[in-house]
């Protein structure tokens, strides 16, 4: 099977501060891929072009066999491509279960049959307490589970995390572990994370960035012993 995203020379400018840099990334059905790297380095501007939120200067974005660069993010998120903000993005006025139907519904065909994998998934996600509240009531680490749950129910094929671990108490930490853990098989996901303890063990493949630069890829077991990684950290490159 060939791979389920590829960037190709991917590019993105901003003046003349060059964000991602001519970064080719393959990334295979099913691998849980992390992307990991200083602040400044094109990690959530990598995420933000694939989800198509920006586009490219220059480069390409393949998804599953196809050019998706021109496309819109709803065109991408209909292909199967879900994400998740580094700040969460719910409906403040809707009510927590009501955020998840409404995002379900896309898949489902109506909020009415939403309700139930809903529920299902507030409870996955130690939510099911608050499913009748409004979301804007709701704590920052609270509203990021909600944000996971939203786009666990559109099913996507592929799955962008950006710093899903950002604000969490140690609890909510813990379950977001477990949760990522029992993600669907088949279900590809691109994590942006700080907390390499979670990134090490979750990740099948990390990829280290830099100043918009690729600088590595490996297995956690690789990256964590690499000297090059520790000096892309130590800005000693
Ligand atoms: P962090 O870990 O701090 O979130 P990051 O790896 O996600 O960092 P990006 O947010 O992708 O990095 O930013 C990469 C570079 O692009 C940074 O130098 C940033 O200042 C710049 N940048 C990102 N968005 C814009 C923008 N809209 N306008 C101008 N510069 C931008």
């Amino acid at each position: 099977m060939g791979d389920i995203l590829i960037t190709e020379a991917l590019t993105r400018r901003y003046g003349s501060l060059v964000a991602v840099d001519r970064l080719d990334l393959r990334v295979a059905p099913g691998e849980r891929r992390a992307v990991i790297g200083p602040n400044g380095a094109g990690k959530t501007t990598l995420l933000d072009l694939v989800a198509g939120a920006i586009r490219p200067s220059r480069g390409r974005i393949r998804f599953d066999g196809q050019d998706i660069s021109g496309y819109g993010p709803a065109r991408r998120a209909r292909l199967g491509i879900g994400r998740i903000h580094q700040r969460p993005a719910v409906w403040p006025s809707l009510t927590t279960l009501d955020n998840v139907a409404v995002a379900a519904a896309r898949r489902r065909g109506g909020v009415g049959r939403s309700r139930r994998p809903a529920i299902e998934l507030l409870d996955r996600l130690g939510l099911a307490e608050h499913a009748g509240v409004e979301a804007a009531r709701l704590s920052h680490g609270q509203r990021r589970q909600l944000e996971i749950a939203m786009a666990l129910a559109g099913e996507p094929r592929l799955l962008l995390l950006d710093e899903p671990a950002a604000g969490l108490s140690a609890v909510e930490f813990e379950r977001l572990g477990a949760v990522l853990r029992d993600l669907p098989e088949g279900m590809t996901v691109l994590l942006v994370e700080h907390r390499l303890d979670l990134v090490y063990a979750f990740a099948d493949v990390v990829t280290v960035l830099r100043d918009g630069q690729y600088v590595a890829t490996g297995t956690p077991d690789e990256i964590r012993v690499s000297h090059v990684v520790r000096q892309a950290y130590s800005g000693a490159v």
